[in-house]
């Protein structure tokens, strides 16, 4: 029921030109703002997206990076209609505005499911999962988006060398996270002075929304980057 809407047969059939040109509609595979898949495959797009947020919210995250690196195409991908219109038309006012943040877009997607389809093998050079669902009881851990299962799908779209960053402010997440990056032999643990000198780390501590909420209410924030091997 969660991905009852169109989403393309592979990253070839998407026209990425609807999510960083200028256009007259806004696209992002929502009710209001459908987005139409090639039934063709189309030339690689000149310049890819590199960079994903996955469950992105309100977007927090995707304009702080756009900020910080404003040539590198970045994607964020929510599951929820609403937040995506919401992100959708804040990018899109944001351009008029400022004409700039050219280089991101947001699209619904249900990122567990459908990640593949949407990034071409060896892609991306950064993903990010910030402050994901805890789904805390046993019984539902196999719902969480960081998970040792979905970690060969978000291998198999990411560089060598590329890197997830993953942030909660649940300890028992944290350590989940932990434990699952470490099972998984395609990926090895970032130092952590490489961490703590890292802009997209400081950005991802305090630009999302989830995360200004947690500072708000003096709650702690655990993260780590782990590295594609
Ligand atoms: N990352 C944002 C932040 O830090 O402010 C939002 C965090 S919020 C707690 C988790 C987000 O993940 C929600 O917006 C939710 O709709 C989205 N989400 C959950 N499962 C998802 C999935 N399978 N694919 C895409 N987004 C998902």
């Amino acid at each position: 029921s969660d991905s009852n809407w169109p989403f393309p047969i592979s990253p070839s059939h998407i026209d990425w030109s609807l999510f960083f040109e200028q256009n007259d509609h806004i696209y992002c595979n929502t009710i209001e703002h459908p987005l139409y898949f090639s039934t063709i495959k189309l030339p690689p797009p000149s310049q890819p997206v590199e960079i994903a947020d996955v469950g992105c919210g309100y977007g927090g995250l995707l304009f702080a990076l756009s900020k910080i690196m404003p040539r590198t195409r970045m994607l964020g991908m929510e599951i929820r209609n609403k937040v995506t219109n919401y992100v959708a038309q804040k990018i899109w006012a944001s351009r008029i505005e400022t004409n700039e943040f050219w280089n991101i877009g947001v699209l619904r997607a249900n990122a567990m499911k459908q990640i593949t389809n949407y990034f071409p093998k060896s892609s991306l050079t950064k993903l990010f999962f910030c402050f994901p669902d805890p789904h805390f009881k046993k019984s539902v851990h196999r719902r969480r988006i960081v998970h040792r299962n979905l970690l060969s799908e978000y291998a198999y779209v990411l560089k060598s060398g590329g890197k997830i960053y993953a942030i909660t402010d649940v300890l028992q997440l944290h350590e989940w996270h932990l434990d699952q990056f470490k099972q998984h032999p395609l990926y090895k643990e970032v130092p952590q002075e490489e961490i703590e000198a890292d802009p997209c780390v400081t950005a991802m501590i305090n630009e999302t929304e989830e995360g200004k909420k947690v500072e708000r209410n003096k709650g702690k924030k655990y993260y780590c980057v782990y590295q594609r091997i």
